[in-house]
C-alpha cells in the first residue's frame, strides 16, 4: 500500500497552476502547490489582453482591469484597417495582481504553497523531488510550469517555443493619433502590425493607460533581434517614445503528438502548448482545460483508476483541434507574404469591404468563423495576390 502526501502535488504557481489547485481544493482534495519563485507573476510576461470570454472560464476581479478596448487598427507596412464592435470585445488587465489574486484564491481555499524548484520526478511512483531533494508523493502530479517545462521535458515531450519580447513604452497622443491616421484620440483600440519580418508572428501596442503602451512581438527570432525591431519600427513610424521597461519571454508552439498526460502526470496550459497558435494567447484555453482536468482527476482518485485521464487529453482535441489546425492554416498562409504582398492584400480588403467583414465576424479567439466567411463570399479569391493562390488554396484545400 503506497501512502501518498497529498491528493495531487500542483507545480507551478503561475495562473493556470493556481486555478487548477482552487478548483481540485474546492472538490475536497488536499492540494500541494510548488513555485521556484518567492515573486508570483514577476518578470511580467504577457500582453495582458483576454476577450470578454474570459467571463464565462475564470473570475476575473474588476479592481485587476486597467482598460477595455472595443477594436483594432491593424496596420501593413504602408495601410492600416480599422476593425471596430458595438462593445467591448477585450479587457487589458494587470497580469502580475492578477497571478497574486489566483493565487491568494487558491490558499484561502487551503492549498498548500512551497516555495520550492521541482527538479526530477518519478510519475509512476507519484513523486516529485525538490531541489534541497525533499520528496513530495501525491496521487497525481500536475505540471504548469510554463513553457519551459521540466514535467513535460521529464515525459519525453518536445518543447518548441516562439521567443517573445514586450516594451513598457510611453507615447504621446499626438504620435499616436498620427500613427493611426485618425484625429481623435482613443484608448479604446489595440494596434496590431503585420510585417515580413515579424511572421510567423505579428507586432502589438496595447493601451493600458497614461500614454502607456505594451508594446511587443513574437516571432521565429532572438530577443536580441527583436529588440532591435521593436526600437527600429517605432522610429521608423515617428513615435517618439520613452521605454520604462523591457521584458523577454517564450510562448510554446502547440504540438498535437506531444503527451498531456502519462501515468500519474497531467499537463496544463504553457507546459501543454496550450496556446492559440495565431495570437499567442494561452489564458482562456488554459482556463478551461483547467475545468476538464479537474474533473477527470477527481473521477480518476474517486475510482483509483489512472486510465481516465486520458479523457482530459480527448476532451482537449475534441474542443480545440479544430481550430488550432485552422489557424495553423492562416498561420502558415501568411508566411508566404512579402511586405509588398501583405500591402496589396490590405489594400485589397479596404476596397472590399473586408473591414466589415472582419468587424462583424473576426474573433481574437477563434478565426474559423472568419475565414469560413470570407470563403463563403468569395472574398479570399478577391484579395489574394494571384500567384500566391495555388499554394493558398492547397492549404485550405480549394
Ligand atoms: C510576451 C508575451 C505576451 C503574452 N500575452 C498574452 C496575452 O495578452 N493574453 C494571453 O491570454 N496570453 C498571453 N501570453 C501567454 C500567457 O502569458 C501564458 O499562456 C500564461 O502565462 C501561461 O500560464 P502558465 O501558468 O501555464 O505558465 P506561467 O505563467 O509560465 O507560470 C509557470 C510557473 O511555474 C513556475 N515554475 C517553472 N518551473 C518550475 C519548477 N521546476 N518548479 C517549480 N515551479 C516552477 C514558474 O516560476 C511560474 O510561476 C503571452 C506570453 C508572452 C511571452
Amino acid at each position: 500500500m503506497v501512502n501518498f502526501d497529498y491528493d495531487v502535488c500542483v507545480v507551478g504557481a503561475g495562473p493556470v497552476g493556481s486555478t487548477i489547485s482552487y478548483y481540485l481544493s474546492l472538490e475536497g482534495l488536499s492540494v500541494v502547490l510548488l513555485d521556484k519563485k518567492t515573486k508570483i507573476g514577476y518578470p511580467l510576461q504577457c500582453a495582458g489582453i483576454l476577450s470578454n470570454h474570459i467571463n464565462d472560464v475564470n473570475e476575473l476581479p474588476k479592481d485587476i482591469i486597467l482598460n477595455k478596448v472595443k477594436g483594432a487598427f491593424i496596420h501593413s507596412p504602408n495601410h492600416i484597417l480599422t476593425v471596430e464592435k458595438d462593445d467591448d470585445a477585450a479587457y487589458i488587465i494587470d497580469r502580475i495582481a492578477y497571478d497574486q489574486f489566483l493565487l491568494n484564491r487558491a490558499i484561502d481555499n487551503g492549498v498548500k504553497l512551497i516555495n520550492k524548484k521541482a527538479v526530477d520526478f518519478d510519475i509512476d511512483e507519484g513523486s516529485v523531488i525538490l531541489k534541497n531533494g525533499e520528496i513530495i508523493k501525491s496521487k497525481i502530479i500536475v505540471g504548469c510550469d510554463g513553457p519551459n517545462s521540466v514535467l513535460s521535458k521529464y515525459i519525453g515531450n518536445t518543447q518548441d517555443r516562439f521567443q517573445a519580447s514586450q516594451l513598457l513604452v510611453k507615447i504621446s497622443p499626438e504620435d499616436m493619433m498620427s500613427y493611426r491616421g485618425v484625429s481623435e484620440y482613443s484608448m479604446d483600440f489595440v494596434d496590431v502590425c503585420l510585417l515580413e519580418e515579424t511572421l510567423p508572428g505579428f507586432l502589438w501596442f496595447i493601451p493600458i493607460g497614461n500614454d502607456l503602451y505594451r508594446m511587443g512581438m513574437f516571432s521565429n527570432e532572438s530577443h536580441k533581434v527583436q529588440s532591435e525591431i521593436l526600437t527600429d519600427y517605432l522610429k521608423k513610424n515617428n513615435l517618439k517614445f520613452e521605454i520604462i521597461e523591457k521584458y523577454k519571454g517564450f510562448i510554446p508552439i502547440f504540438n498535437k503528438n506531444n503527451d498531456m498526460v502519462k501515468s500519474r502526470a497531467v499537463l496544463i496550459g504553457d507546459a501543454a502548448g496550450h496556446i492559440k497558435p495565431t495570437s499567442g494567447g494561452g489564458l482562456l484555453i488554459a482556463f478551461n482545460a483547467c475545468k476538464w482536468a479537474c474533473e477527470y482527476i477527481l473521477e480518476a482518485i474517486e475510482k483509483d483508476d489512472l486510465t481516465i485521464l486520458e479523457k482530459y487529453p480527448d476532451k482537449i482535441m475534441d474542443e480545440y483541434q479544430k481550430e488550432f489546425s485552422y489557424q495553423i492554416k492562416v498561420q502558415n498562409a501568411l508566411c508566404m507574404l512579402t511586405d509588398d504582398d501583405i500591402d496589396y492584400l490590405f489594400m485589397k480588403l479596404k476596397k472590399n469591404d473586408g473591414e466589415k467583414l472582419i468587424s462583424e465576424y473576426g474573433d481574437m479567439d477563434t478565426q474559423s468563423l472568419l475565414i469560413k466567411e470570407s470563403l463563403k463570399r468569395g472574398l479570399v479569391f478577391k484579395v489574394m495576390p494571384s500567384f500566391l493562390f495555388k499554394k493558398v488554396g492547397k492549404l485550405f484545400g480549394f
